[in-house]
């Protein structure tokens, strides 16, 4: 052998070392997404296919054969994938990442917006609780996260990260399932992608004006704190549209947006979402 063969030898074996780590399209598969704690998968596979996650059917993949997966805050360091169509089945194990997720104080809030005690607020909460729980049941048959996210605001500063573990007035409270993006008062928020209006309701108690949209398969984004709504519920919207104004409604201690994303019952950072893609290659029956 030759010095020149076998650096060749070499040079196709550190190829497919860095090649795509999860393309594999002898079962029809392919993955992209971000593989860490608050993030995705975004997969193309047979169209219809049946998605399992940890052995749990959890999601069908839209007639192009595109679905989603959300990873929570919590999501232990390594997922089963099952990908099930009419003539193949795929499997993934993803390692996932481990977020990091700062400790944030938040001081001088009122303390009916912390440890709320008086009972006809307390039965308000509860009311609102269950108006949220059906906008964020809503399972639009659709795949418009295809296309991943833009920001929904043209210009802003990130106040509090997504997933920080928050301390209000003093007292351990739920992580912080948002990115809070400050900005003046009346900017425009616009939709990051395409989807559904399934919530669209000012005065909330906590998230002040509220507006939810459906991008298909269980992944739902929220908009909190608005001082304007500019949808209404079942109303199709376009990346791009305004949707409604940054305010300080609700429990805020200054004009921000308050973005956050769900998959199904799990939180994840919408963030995350910005800039990614569906794999392209199509799937083939062949
Ligand atoms: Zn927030």
């Amino acid at each position: 052998m030759t010095p020149s063969r076998r650096g060749l030898i070499l040079g196709a074996g550190a190829a497919a070392l860095s090649g795509p780590a999860f393309a594999e399209p002898s079962d029809g598969l392919a993955l992209n997404g971000r593989f860490v704690q608050g993030g995705f998968a975004m997969g193309r596979a047979e169209p219809r296919a049946m998605v399992f996650i940890d052995g749990e059917a959890l999601s069908t993949a839209s007639a192009a054969g595109l679905f989603i997966v959300g990873f929570d805050r919590d999501a232990p360091p390594s997922v089963q994938l099952e990908v099930r169509g009419q003539v193949r089945v795929a499997r993934r194990t993803l390692s996932i990442a481990p977020g990091s997720f700062p400790s944030t104080r938040i001081n001088g809030l009122p303390p009916s917006t912390v440890e709320p005690s008086d009972p006809t607020l307390l039965a308000r909460i509860q009311e609102e609780i269950v108006l949220k729980t059906e906008g964020f049941a809503s399972r639009a048959d659709a795949d418009d996260f295809r296309s991943g996210f833009t920001w929904p605001l043209d210009s802003y500063r990130v106040t509090s990260l997504w997933g920080s573990q928050r301390v209000l007035n003093g007292t351990p409270a739920r992580p912080h399932y948002g990115i809070d993006l400050a900005a003046p008062a009346g900017s425009p928020i616009r939709a990051p992608a395409d989807g559904v209006v399934t919530f669209a309701r000012a005065g909330m108690h906590f998230e002040g004006g509220l507006t939810l949209i459906d991008h298909g398969q269980g992944l739902i984004t929220a908009y909190l704190h608005q001082s304007r709504i500019d949808v209404l519920p079942t109303q199709r919207i376009t990346r791009g549209d305004v949707i409604g104004r940054v305010g300080m409604t609700g429990r805020a201690t200054g004009p921000h947006l308050c973005w956050r994303m769900k998959w199904r019952d799990r939180n994840c950072d919408p963030s995350l979402m910005i800039g990614e893609s569906a794999p392209e290659n199509a799937y083939t029956s062949g």
